[in-house]
């Protein structure tokens, strides 16, 4: 078959990543996306293009063969609640919301590997194309996976790739076992009884007792938890019902942690109502404690690193393993309850503003190394020539 020609295929991927930047929708809205990435596939050719996956996502599949395994390929398509900051011609449309995290830029690199794989094959096989809704809450990959993704699109392996801020263009890292966290949310409620400023004897108001309790939740990772295991336990909101003159009777802690394990998530939330109870006890106030679990930790298969490390020395200029695991949180896990797989950083150049930030733009210097990495393992994995 025919090889692309890749300099066109990158100006046209600059073409479908700024459309998709000047449209950005939050996660389940992703109305647009989801129609510009079905249409596309379509366009490319390939066997199946599936939309309204657990709600806005889509599922294409590519058969090249006679070969029965699967690989799939995953990427994500929802915008964040956040204003931008930008003159660029292509800046959001969407008043308030923004492509922060750069998944226009996820969603056109499998584009372009779904256009590339299908022009040139070079696999023996089946390869699927996830495009999920909803990243950002912790919820689309579910979506997804309760709609029947494994029994209707059934695959053997998935990967999936994230640009990061700070590392150079073309430069790819991941590692074996933990590489993204958990994330846990809580909410303490402490209830007493509010009453005038001037006579706080009178009442059992809440506020001393909230401030006691923030500072006592700094001791879960510091004192009640080994040093050997990454975890944070961040308080983020005090909301109270006071007001001038008057003392609160309510008060609620707000707050986000983050682990590695699930026995290190259950000992956060043990911790956390022993410290709360007791801290309520010693204030004369009640204390009720909601703990949920948001995503689950993203542990990389060892044998399929191996694997993403070959195919990303084949076509990318430079290639690490990361030192760390980041505690930022993936909704990739969930795919990693049904297969192994394999979840990479991609750099998206040293002046990258960070992620989530007003300024962040996704680099489209970057979009032809996702790209080949995404055909480049398809290949390996599905023996065919070796890909490029
Ligand atoms: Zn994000
Ligand atoms: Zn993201």
């Amino acid at each position: 078959m025919a090889e692309l020609d890749r300099d066109a295929l990158r100006r046209e991927m600059t073409g479908w990543r700024r459309d998709l930047h000047a449209h950005p929708e939050f996660g389940f809205e992703e109305k647009r996306t989801a129609a510009f990435v079905a249409s596309k596939l379509r366009e490319f050719g390939l066997d199946d293009v599936t939309e309204g996956v657990g709600g806005t996502g889509v599922v294409g599949t590519l058969k090249r063969g006679s070969g029965n395994r699967a690989i799939a390929l995953r990427a994500d398509m929802d915008a964040l609640r956040i204003t931008e900051q930008s003159t660029a011609a292509y800046r959001s449309q969407n008043p308030g919301f923004m492509h922060a995290c750069g998944h226009d830029g996820h969603t056109t690199m499998l584009l372009g590997a779904a256009k590339l794989l299908a022009a040139e094959g070079g696999f023996d096989g089946t390869v699927r194309f996830i495009f999920q809704p909803a990243e950002e809450w912790g919820k689309g990959a579910l979506a997804m996976l309760d709609d029947g993704l494994m029994q209707r699109f059934p695959f053997d392996e998935i990967f999936g790739l994230h640009n990061m801020p700070g590392l150079p263009i073309g430069y790819f890292e991941t590692r074996v076992g933990p590489i993204m966290s958990a994330e846990d949310n809580f909410e303490i409620v402490l209830k007493g009884i509010g009453g005038h400023a001037a006579r706080p004897h009178s009442g059992n108001e809440t506020l001393v007792a909230a401030c006691a309790l923030v500072t006592n939740l700094q001791t879960i990772v510091s004192r009640r938890l080994s040093p050997a295991d990454i975890s944070v336990v961040s308080v983020t909101e005090l909301i109270t019902d006071g007001t001038r003159n008057a003392l609160p009777g309510l008060a609620r802690i707000l707050g986000d942690a983050r682990s590695f394990r699930p026995e290190v998530s259950a000992e956060i939330e043990r911790q956390m109502r022993i410290i709360a109870e007791g801290t309520a006890a010693a204030y004369n106030v009640s204390a009720e404690v909601t703990y949920t679990r948001e995503f689950v930790p993203l542990q990389n298969d060892a044998e399929l690193v191996d694997e993403a490390f070959a195919a990303a020395k084949r076509v990318l200029a430079d290639v690490g393993v990361a030192a760390e695991p980041m505690t930022g949180s993936e909704d990739f896990a969930r795919f990693l309850d049904h297969v192994p797989g394999c979840f990479v950083f991609l750099g998206n150049g040293k002046a990258s503003a960070p992620l989530h930030n007003s300024s962040y733009d996704f680099n489209d210097d970057g979009l032809l190394h996702g790209t080949n990495f995404h055909a480049a393992i398809v290949r390996q994995r599905l023996g065919g020539e070796a890909g490029k």
